[in-house]
């Protein structure tokens, strides 16, 4: 039953950052669908009253382009669904602080914005349109959700370059936001094809970091854990479904533009019994992911036993794990 409900309501961004996959047309969609499709949902969680936690995730392209339809779904979502949550994966410029001044204070509402490192480092990766690196604009908008009282959680993407800023950006975000969690997500491989023991180092290195500066860490290399600690076992494609711009379904943003999608979204969706044909076996990838994830495994045994199960920060990140 699909309980987490990912939207990709454009493919356009502000932003040019180095290593985006998102969609290359940048297509918007129909916002008319995507109320259609929420409200469908909605219906659907009314209906079924599921154990898990219902949800709607935005993703992109920078959903905050839409800037009528999110707090429509928004509003719309916590007047029917109030025990649901939302969450925005943003880039955190086009944050709207008139519309989001509505929710001040609502811990429903959930921002994750990407910064990559301190200043110079971020500002070289994530640029806007016209060539401008984001650092400022990204720590204003952050501010801003925090005089609002709304939560925020940063995601960094980690790689060999970033991976040497990690220290800096880790003390910028404890003592200048009063932060405590991060999330790091290694890119994709086909854009960073690392060995899996480079990987890993990449990984080892951010966990001794974040525990001499008591930061908890999360991210998309948690989902590497899923042969070993069942609960961080992926569910995308029966616990979820994800619309892209042009109404079509798939289990999973890492498959949008990759593999072919499941099927269009009809207004008979069936959300009870989708399970697309996109499923991943326990660990998000091949042989060399599990590679790094035995190794994580076996890091968390030894030194790190507190991330030996699932903690809030992953449910917080993912709408994937059960
Ligand atoms: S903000 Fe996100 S969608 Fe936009 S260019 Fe950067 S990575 Fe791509
Ligand atoms: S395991 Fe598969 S479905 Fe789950 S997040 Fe990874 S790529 Fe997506």
């Amino acid at each position: 039953m699909v309980t987490s409900l990912y939207l990709l309501p454009t493919g356009e961004c502000n932003c040019v950052c180095t290593y985006c996959y998102c969609l290359s047309e940048g297509k918007r969609g129909d916002p008319d669908l995507f109320l259609r499709i929420v409200e469908s949902f909605t219906d659907h969680i009314l209906s079924s009253n599921p154990r898990s936690r219902p949800q709607i995730r935005f993703t992109g392209g920078e959903p905050w382009m839409e800037k009528k339809l999110l707090p429509e779904v928004i509003e719309l979502f916590f007047r029917k669904v109030p025990e649901g949550l939302v969450v925005v994966n943003t880039n955190g410029i086009l944050l709207p602080e008139d519309s989001l001044r509505v929710w001040r204070g609502d811990e429903r509402l959930i921002h994750v914005i990407s910064l990559d490192g301190p200043a110079a480092l971020h500002n070289s990766r994530r640029k806007s349109k016209d060539g401008r690196g984001t650092f400022h604009e990204v720590i204003k908008g952050v501010e801003m959700l925090l005089d609002l009282d709304l939560p925020v959680y940063l995601n960094a993407v980690l790689d060999t370059e970033s991976s040497g800023h990690l220290s800096e950006l880790m003390h910028f975000i404890s003592s200048e936001l009063g932060l405590d969690e991060l999330s790091i997500s290694l890119l994709h491989v086909d854009t960073d094809p690392l060995s899996p023991e480079d990987r890993y180092s990449l990984l080892k290195n951010a966990y001794s970091e974040a525990s001499s500066r008591s930061i908890r860490l999360g991210g998309h290399h948690r989902l590497l854990l899923g042969s070993w600690i069942p609960e961080l076992r992926c569910n995308a494609g029966s616990a979820t479904a994800l619309v892209d711009p042009e109404g079509m379904v798939h289990a999973c943003q890492r498959f949008v533009g990759r593999v072919n999608p499941d099927c269009m979204w009809t207004d008979d969706f069936d959300w009870n019994g989708f399970n697309s044909g996109q499923q991943c076996g326990p660990v998000c990838g091949g042989n060399d992911e599990q590679i790094v994830g035995r190794k994580l495994y076996e890091l968390y045994s030894k030194e790190y036993p507190e991330y030996l199960q699932s903690h809030n920060l992953d449910r917080i990140l993912f709408g994937v794990l059960a």
